[in-house]
């Protein structure tokens, strides 16, 4: 990763500022909202499988609390620090004020490379790492939610229920302490995939728009757009997937460890299951192989997905890249140096903000599903599929034509969990999509900047309405 000139947390910063001009806010108010409210270092020994200590550091920064819980997923890396981890709150707040999840932002880190720890150790950082932030007040169903992000997944945060529960006995609502659970811990169908399929639909709306598409000298519809994704861990595989699965060509794919083109697309599911059976995606048949993983930004396809890490796309690579679409997966994948310079040239950035709030968006409904306690869909599911069949039962004796059973259960069929959440994820950025064009048409910015006007509205709105505590 190439090291951008300005902090993460200053180029967030410079977003907003940009964006809060286009508002007529009090300045005390901007400040307020741009302030990053608290933040948690702390370190804790590890003991290693091999007898040895060693001292782990960790973060959790809640950037604003305006809405309680905050929320914000928690990262194993070792770029982690309190930079990191207060930009990647401050990108949650705004994320969340969106796509209208009543969420405050929050992040949280380890730092350290999950590769060099065995299963036993991680489950010993995770642990310590709850506790530390139980006992501090910065976790908990109504303070703070985690979530995963990068390098954490399902296991790390059953670990986490399981050792909140543990140090919180009787709390009814204890398994709302976080999301991203596996579901028989409470976790909601669709949340791994979630993020992935939220950048579908995303770059999936962008393309619906004929005008846009013009403009950027390509057909409107995302069939045959030609695709390359950047990191194939949870968000970028999934996002992958889907937008194969929606018609796009995947003509190259990068991993650490480098990167493999074939114009004519590469089947990802045929790529993941050639890198679990070899230990890399290089060498995969019928593909070129490209040691240096940052050269596939460059290549030139019609949109480039970042789904790996922040400052991928700087000022020094920005004037090279040929994708016509640039699509924030990850967070921050973009320097705000890069930034301009690719709007300069004409490329259209979807950003993060918008882009990958399809995570906090699910784990938004599964909070929802932790409090009530029930699975979505359970009480309504037969009663739906029952009242259907009555309709449909009319239906054939008043034009006198049976269906045949199968093609009547599947049109009386109710909506499970996994349906309920899949549409709800839709319509949120669908909605969402259609807002931040139409403020970026009524204020001529770029899609960003008119992200965050959104954002910014929707907090201040809370403020003013609920006033600031004397
Ligand atoms: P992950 O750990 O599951 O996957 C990241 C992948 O990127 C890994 O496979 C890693 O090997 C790969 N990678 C690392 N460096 C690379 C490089 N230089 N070139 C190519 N590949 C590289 O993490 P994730 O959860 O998919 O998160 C990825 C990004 O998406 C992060 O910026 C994260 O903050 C953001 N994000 C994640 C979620 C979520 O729900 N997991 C939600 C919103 C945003």
């Amino acid at each position: 990763m190439s090291v951008p000139s300005v902090p993460f947390s200053e180029q967030v910063n410079r977003y907003f500022d940009r964006a809060a001009a286009h508002t007529r806010h009090d300045p005390g108010l901007l400040a307020q909202i741009k302030a990053c409210n608290s933040v948690y270092h702390f370190t804790f020994p590890l003991k290693r499988d091999d007898g040895s200590i060693e001292v782990i550091h960790g973060w959790r920064a809640e950037h604003s609390t305006h809405k309680l819980p905050t929320k914000g997923g928690i990262r194993f890396a070792p770029s982690v620090d309190e930079d990191e981890v207060k930009a990647l709150a401050a990108l949650m707040t705004y994320k969340c004020a969106l796509v209208d999840v009543p969420f405050g932002g929050a992040k949280g880190g380890v730092r350290i490379d999950r590769t060099r720890y065995s299963q036993a150790e991680l489950e010993r950082i995770t642990r310590r790492y709850t506790f530390e932030l139980f006992s501090k007040n910065f976790i908990g169903t109504g303070i703070d939610v985690p979530a995963p992000d990068y390098g954490t997944g399902a296991q790390e945060m059953a670990w986490i229920v399981d050792t909140y529960a543990a140090l919180a006995p009787n709390q009814i609502d204890s398994a709302g302490c976080v999301t991203g659970k596996p579901i028989s811990l409470g976790g909601v169908r669709g949340r791994t995939e979630a993020t992935g399929r939220g950048v579908y639909f995303g770059i999936r709306e962008v393309c619906k728009v004929a005008d846009d598409m013009r403009a950027l000298g390509l057909a409107p519809g995302l069939e045959g757009k030609r695709v390359v994704v950047q990191g194939l861990g949870n968000v970028g595989y999934h996002a992958a997937k889907f937008l194969q699965d929606g018609g796009a060509v995947l003509v190259a794919l990068a991993e650490r460890e480098g990167a493999i083109e074939n114009p004519r697309g590469l089947d990802v599911e045929q790529v993941m299951a050639h890198r679990r059976e070899t230990g890399s995606i290089l060498g995969f048949p019928e593909a070129r192989s490209i040691p240096n993983p940052a050269a596939a930004l460059e290549l030139d396809c019609d949109i480039v997905v970042p789904a790996a890490l922040e400052n991928q796309i700087t000022a020094e690579n920005a004037p090279r890249i040929r994708a016509r679409i640039v699509a924030e997966a990850a967070n921050g994948p973009v320097t705000a140096d890069a930034s301009e310079i690719l709007l300069k040239r004409g490329i259209l950035i979807v950003p993060d903000l918008f882009l990958n709030a399809g995570g906090v968006i699910v784990s938004y409904f599964e909070w929802i599903k932790n409090l009530s306690h029930v699975r979505f869909g359970r009480m309504g599911k037969r009663f739906e599929e029952a009242s259907n069949l009555r309709i449909l039962e009319v239906v054939q004796d008043l034009t006198g034509r049976r269906l045949e059973p199968e093609v009547l259960s599947r049109i009386a069929s109710g909506a499970g969990e996994a349906d309920l959440v899949n549409s709800g994820l839709e319509d949120t950025m669908v909605l969402a999509y259609a807002e931040i064009r139409e403020i970026a048409r009524r204020h001529d910015v770029d899609l960003r900047s008119a992200a965050f006007i959104r954002s910014i509205d929707n907090i201040a709105l809370t403020y003013e309405q609920r006033g600031i505590f004397p």
